[in-house]
């Protein structure tokens, strides 16, 4: 390699290559933002810029580089490592073994508290309760207060949990919260607020932390100064891509990791901004050229070269209606004579013969299984589709689906390897605990306060005197905490060891344990892929692995599988041919918020991401018949559907739009036009 040969650079046009090189002339470079369309090359010119870094001898472990899914980050380094690679002839593996801080806001949260717990009041050895454990805390918490039995039509667990995350993330004030996102639930404010102190101090007492307490213990770490400066120091780049899907939290906690903005990067597109729902805020993206004095460069990018140029139309048409955008319409040079497809069929049944019989033509005409991907609003729309796919050996993979992760009995096991981690866990103690006959919520509150009260939790179980009906089970349950909580047996093998406990009581309780226990054997499957528990269950807790149609976990390699995916997870990601599943009036946009001209603006840009993933070949899908939960007095009902608003007769030019199947062929059982279908007389001579 010859310093100042950037040949690697020839790939790139003129803006992206400005972006890429942006401060490498000055010894710290200032803020910088990217800003542009779907498919220009946000992710790519960061790769790129990530690769030229390291090229000049920025050493990777100091570039913190934030994605918005583990997937992602795996992805980026990917191509980071293939760039660099042919630049530096080292071996392959040499540039993903040192890029170790790329990965989720969340997932570098919990690194970071991790290391820094002595120096803020953590116990490092906390237990990261996922949105369900969290639920289960705050109910917990409800109960004890007793505001679910005293005050009828209190909040739910999971409307509670609701209320208290958007306002951590948005750092706003409860009440504005209640009366912008909550309205109905603004007469239990006091009582709210109630709750989530008390909810709070539920979750210091047994040292867990819930999703949103990795991005605000963060913040809160980098708001003292010296230890601000020992974090910040860590790092001499920092880069995010998907920008405008960040929450003021994770703005804040940039901010302070790069206080004048030097050595910061964002990347993202106003127009793809689908996470308000989590307080994502728009803003961030469109304030940060004025949050640094300077202020930041901003290079912004008009070329797509993802989707040919009849796909792209289309998108442009939908995301132009849009009330508010800061970024252009974008132009493809890939011609191609196919617009995209609107298939309109009679019911979600059609729908997936539709997609199985596509698909597979697609494969004949050479797209593999996996450069195809079918995209739905909400995870439980795929139903009817992985039916259909297994019925006809169509092997997928659902992207961070892993069904069998939420089964009571999963959930079981790594409620036990969760408890041997933190056994002042006291959801996870709760579960463990009530597994066994005889031991209710009384009993296991009673153990519970016994353990916490003590330094050693193994010791305390010994101490506990047997609850009568729990025999055996309970002398098994004290020999295996005191194994697990004293590390005698290794990683994967605890989980074992679990197993066996588990298992006698699993097989009193179910009635197809057997493949039960096959699931438990995929854990285990699962758990060797992690070298610690620890590592296992943050991991799990974070991002689950995706999940397939096959039984043996994760799909070989060179296996072919067809993607399916939620459109808020395929973000980022592009495909050579892409469905999208009910793009009807009542799915996108979707009936169950308030309708607000917001939601109504976020709805639009969700159709947009779905439809700039594709490359090549994109199936709009609109079943006449869909079931809407509309609640009636005869209770939920099909209703019949209408194309999305965000398609009007208008735009219709832009789409290839037919019924399936193809109305003059046999339908609903009609014999063909034709006089004869069979000459029975033939038939019976011949037999003879
Ligand atoms: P999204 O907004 O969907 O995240 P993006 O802006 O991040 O999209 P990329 O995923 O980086 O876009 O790039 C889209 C596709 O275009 C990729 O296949 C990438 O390899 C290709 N691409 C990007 N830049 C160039 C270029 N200069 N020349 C050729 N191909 C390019
Ligand atoms: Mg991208």
């Amino acid at each position: 390699f010859v310093p100042g040969d950037v040949a690697y650079l020839d790939s790139l046009n003129a803006g992206q290559r400005r972006a890429v090189e942006h401060g490498s002339s000055t010894p710290q470079a200032g803020p910088l933002l990217v800003i542009a369309g779907a498919g220009s090359g946000k992710t790519n010119t960061l790769a790129h810029r990530v690769a030229h870094l390291i090229v000049n001898g920025t050493d990777p472990r100091r570039i913190l580089l934030l994605t918005f899914s583990r997937r992602a980050a795996a992805e980026m380094i990917r191509r980071v490592e293939r760039i660099a690679t042919r630049v530096l002839g080292v071996g392959s593996g040499a540039i993903t073994d040192s890029l170790t801080w790329a990965g989720t806001f969340h997932g570098i949260g919990a690194r970071l508290l991790r290391e820094y717990a002595h120096h803020i009041g953590l116990d490092p050895a906390f237990t990261i309760h996922d949105r369900e454990d969290s639920a289960d805390l705050m109910n917990l918490v409800r109960h004890e207060l007793t505001f679910s039995e005293t005050k009828s039509r209190f909040p739910t667990k999971g409307t509670c949990l609701a209320v208290y995350s958007r306002v951590v993330n948005s750092q706003a004030d409860l009440e504005e919260i209640l009366q912008s996102v909550f309205p109905w639930c603004a007469m239990w404010s006091a009582e709210l607020r109630n709750l989530f102190g008390a909810y709070v101090e539920a979750k210091q007492k047994q040292n867990v932390l819930d999703y949103d307490d990795l991005l605000l213990y963060w913040a809160g770490m980098m708001a003292e100064p010296m230890i601000a400066q020992r974090v910040s120091s860590q790092f001499d780049h920092v880069m995010v891509d998907e920008y405008q899907d960040t929450n003021r939290l994770q703005a804040a906690i940039l901010l302070a990791m790069r206080p004048e903005g030097r050595g910061l990067t964002v990347v993202g597109d106003d127009a793809q901004s689908i996470y308000s729902f989590r307080a994502a805020s728009v803003r961030n993206i469109l304030d940060f050229p004025t949050t640094f004095d300077p202020p930041a460069e901003i290079v912004t990018l008009d070329q797509n070269y993802r989707s040919t140029q009849p796909i792209l139309a289309a998108a442009n048409a939908v995301i132009e209606q849009a009330t508010e955008r800061f970024t252009k319409n974008l132009w493809s040079e890939r011609v191609s004579e196919a617009k995209p497809n609107l298939v309109t069929v009679k019911d979600e049944a059609d729908q997936v013969r539709y997609i199985a019989s596509s698909v597979l033509e697609a494969r004949e005409a050479g797209t593999p299984l996996k450069q195809q991907a079918v995209l739905f609003r909400t995870s439980s729309h795929s139903g009817p589709l992985e039916i259909e796919l297994t019925r006809r050996n169509i092997p997928f993979v659902k992207f961070g689906g892993l069904k069998f992760l939420d089964a009571a009995h999963v959930k079981d096991l790594l409620a036990v390897m969760r408890w041997a981690e933190n056994p002042r866990d006291r959801v996870a103690g709760f579960r463990v605990l009530q597994l066994m006959p005889g031991i209710g919520p009384t009993t296991a509150g009673r153990i519970l306060d016994v353990i916490e009260a003590s330094t050693n939790a193994a010791w305390a179980l010994s101490e506990v005197p047997p609850p009568s009906k729990a025999g055996q089970h309970w002398t098994d349950l004290v020999t295996l905490v005191s194994r697990l909580s004293g590390r005698e047996t290794g990683w994967p093998l605890e989980l074992a060891h679990a197993r066996h406990w588990y298992e006698p009581l699993m097989e009193d309780r179910y009635e197809d344990a057997a493949t039960r226990t096959a699931d438990i054997v995929q854990l285990e499957q699962i758990a060797s892929g992690y070298p610690n528990r620890e590592k296992f269950l943050t991991e799990l807790a974070l991002d689950p692995p995706d999940a397939t149609s096959g039984q043996a976990g994760v799909p070989m390699r060179d296996e072919d599988y067809l993607i399916l995916s939620t459109i808020h997870s395929a973000k980022g990601q592009e495909w050579k041919s892409v469905h999208v599943l009910n793009v009807v009036d009542g799915c996108i946009p979707s009936d169950l918020g308030t309708g607000s001209t917001q939601e109504l603006e976020e709805e639009r840009r969700l159709l947009y991401v779905a439809m700039t993933r594709a490359k090549d070949e994109l199936h709009l899908l609109v079943p006449q018949r869909f079931y809407v939960t509309q609640q009636t007095r005869n209770g939920d009902r099909h209703l019949y559907a209408q194309r999305t608003r965000f398609i009007p007769r208008t735009m219709m030019v832009l789409f290839e739009d037919f019924f399936w199947p193809p109305v003059a062929s046999v339908r609903d059982g009609a014999l063909p036009a034709s006089p004869v279908v069979v000459d029975l007389g033939a038939k019976m001579r011949g037999m003879w």
